[in-house]
């Protein structure tokens, strides 16, 4: 994975430098043929201006010796000469060539001697002097008319020669020349832009913009060339340096490009002299010359390498622009993927929820149909416990019976007695004595009335549901039904209990039923106990009340303490205990979030506790 990273990113580093490359050396080279094609329409028209500038100077003077053709002073003095006619034509010509602005203005004779010159009065004036080895000479002589430039043989002065033979019907008397100097053109050319020359027929630079190139050759001269120059003394002996110029290239157009080489660094100039040009040429018309004007590359060399840095920026900044948008693609493109991948995951799960959504929803159908049948079972259970609460209720009454019975009977036997005895004391007329009996009925039927009462609310199938229910109130119930059963065994329980009113949250009736429960076990326990003893007592702790019963029987032995609580646990016959008394009190005890414990006590016999809540005293009675 990381090879092929940096398999890419070199990738990416080689296309971007291919990129930047090609984009400059391709930047460069159109701006190169472009600014070269500038360059050569620009030469062509500085050739053009050069040419005719050149061409309207040289043309001024043509016709000059020509009309001196028509000077008849001239042709006397060519066919008859004399110094008188000498003087009138050197005075002729002075004027002249100080008119025309020339150098000099001579006649030579047919055998190429000076007669007559504008100079005449300089002591190196040319007067006398054989100039038959010119060529402007013979090109007169035999064409009718000359043109040359060189250098003066007297002074040294290079100047352009213009020659035309004098006629005189069929003859030739001799040659008028003027001799031209092309400074101003050249002093033109140095305020130019750039470089240019005029070179003659051998290659010898006759006019330049740089003084330090005139009378160098731009070919090298042969043995025969310099021998010819020797004997026209065309370049009075000047010494012809080769110009430091080198071609490079020879473009479509004609136009060279030439490296130069700076003849003097220090010279002051107006253009560089040095570098690559762009030289252009065209003959001078009417001469055998060629004028050349050199361009400079530099600028167009810079021109172009600012503009490949400028393409090569371009094409950098392209390929990023590139590069970012492709990563964009890909970032975009890899997101898609994430979100996709992410969708189907969803969709997956969602799948996953929906079917874990159908299986929990069967289970919970499931979970609901077992909750409603632990109900039922618990409903059952809760029926048969209350159904248990009951039997153990009636089973208690059915031990009471006896007892009650007896109570019953008492009363009854009293009754009848006592009424019979009323019946007698009202028949002997002892009215008080028979109201006395019957009160005393009255108290004994309100009595039994009493205690059936009290059977009959202690029989009741109670609510089972909590309420506010005064300590003292159910115990006094409880010892009501067991009064006969506490009067034979002659006990009078110890009763101790806290001075203010212990509220309980629970069933009266049911908490009447341990009552009860408890007091029978205890007097079962201690009967034909010689010093019987009961105690009940109650104290408050912690928002609970914790009841006690306790007798001083032979206790609970190790083996029924293990199974206290079980139901149909006992130890008596069949008559007395049917083992449900604990057990039914117990779970009284627990429904009303209470507990029942049984132990031996250390002074002997059992204690039983009933720990219940306690109603604070918000509570209703
Ligand atoms: P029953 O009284 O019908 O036997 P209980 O559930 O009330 O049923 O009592 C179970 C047994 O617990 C008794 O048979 C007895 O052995 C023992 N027991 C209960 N109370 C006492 C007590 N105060 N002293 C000694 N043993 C007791």
């Amino acid at each position: 994975m990381a090879a092929k990273q940096k398999r890419s990113r070199l990738l990416a580093l080689f296309a971007f430098v291919l990129l930047v490359g090609a984009a400059g050396v391709t930047t460069y080279r159109a701006s190169i043929t472009a600014g070269t094609a500038e360059l050569e329409a620009t030469g062509r028209h500085r050739l053009d201006l050069y040419v005719a500038s050149l061409e309207r100077e040289i043309d001024k003077y043509a016709y000059f010796p020509t009309t001196l053709g028509l000077e008849r002073d001239v042709l006397a003095l060519l066919e008859a000469p004399s110094a008188t006619r000498a003087e009138a034509v050197n005075r002729y010509l002075e004027r002249l060539s100080e008119r025309a602005g020339t150098f000099s203005i001579y006649i030579l004779d047919s055998a190429g001697r000076v007669v007559a010159s504008s100079n005449w009065r300089r002591p190196d004036n040319f007067i006398g002097e054989d100039l038959s080895f010119r060529p402007y000479f013979r090109q007169a002589m035999t064409q009718g008319s000359g043109r040359f430039f060189g250098i003066g043989t007297t002074r040294g002065e290079p100047g352009y020669y213009l020659s035309s033979a004098l006629v005189d019907g069929a003859q030739t008397l001799g040659v008028a020349v003027v001799k031209v100097g092309l400074d101003q053109l050249e002093n033109s050319w140095t305020t130019a832009e750039a470089p240019a020359l005029v070179s003659d027929e051998n290659g010898v630079v006759i006019l330049t913009s740089v003084p330090e190139w005139k009378f160098t050759t731009l070919r090298p001269l042969d043995e025969a060339a310099r021998n010819a120059l020797d004997r026209s003394l065309q370049y009075n002996r000047r010494t012809l340096r080769p110009l430091a110029m080198r071609t490079l290239a020879t473009l479509a157009g004609g136009a060279q490009q030439v490296r130069l080489s700076d003849p003097d660094a220090h010279a002051p100039s107006a253009f560089p002299r040095a570098g690559v040009y762009l030289a252009q040429s065209r003959p001078l018309p009417g001469t055998p010359w060629q004028v050349t004007v050199f361009s400079p590359q530099r600028e167009l060399r810079a021109m172009a390498a600012n503009r490949a840095a400028l393409a090569g920026v371009g094409a950098a900044f392209l390929f990023l622009l590139g590069l970012m948008l492709e990563q964009r693609r890909r970032h975009l493109r890899d997101r898609l993927a994430a979100q996709a991948a992410l969708q189907r995951a969803h969709d997956e799960l969602e799948r996953k929820v929906v079917e874990r959504t159908t299986d929990l929803s069967s289970a919970n159908a499931l979970l609901q149909r077992e909750v409603l049948d632990r109900t039922a079972a618990e409903r059952t259970l809760r029926a048969a416990q209350d159904e248990l609460v009951q039997a153990g209720k009636l089973a208690v009454i059915g031990q009471m019976a006896a007892g009650i019975a007896h109570e019953l009977n008492q009363p009854l036997a009293a009754l009848r007695t006592l009424s019979g005895n009323a019946r007698k004391f009202l028949a002997r007329g002892m009215q008080d004595t028979a109201s006395a009996n019957l009160e005393r009925i009255d108290e004994l039927v309100d009595r039994m009335g009493q205690l059936t009462a009290q059977l009959k609310s202690f029989a009741r199938k109670s609510s089972g549901q909590p309420r506010a229910v005064l300590l003292r109130r159910a115990l006094d119930n409880a010892l009501f039904l067991l009064e006969q059963r506490l009067r034979q065994a002659h006990i009078v329980p110890c009763i101790d209990l806290p001075q203010d009113a212990v509220q309980l949250w629970c069933d009266p009736n049911r908490l009447e039923q341990i009552l009860v429960n408890l007091v029978s076990n205890a007097l079962d326990a201690m009967e034909g106990s010689q010093e019987p003893f009961l105690e009940i007592g109650a104290r408050l702790r912690e928002h609970r009340a914790e009841i006690w019963v306790r007798d001083r029987g032979p206790g609970i032995s190790a083996d029924a303490a293990a199974h206290l609580f079980e139901p149909f646990f006992t130890t008596k016959d069949a008559v007395n205990g049917l083992g449900l008394g604990l057990a039914i009190s117990a779970g009284i005890a627990a429904d009303f979030n209470g507990s029942l414990a049984g132990a031996n006590h250390p002074d002997g016999g059992a204690v039983f506790t009933l720990t219940l809540p306690i109603c604070e005293t918000t509570c209703a009675t």
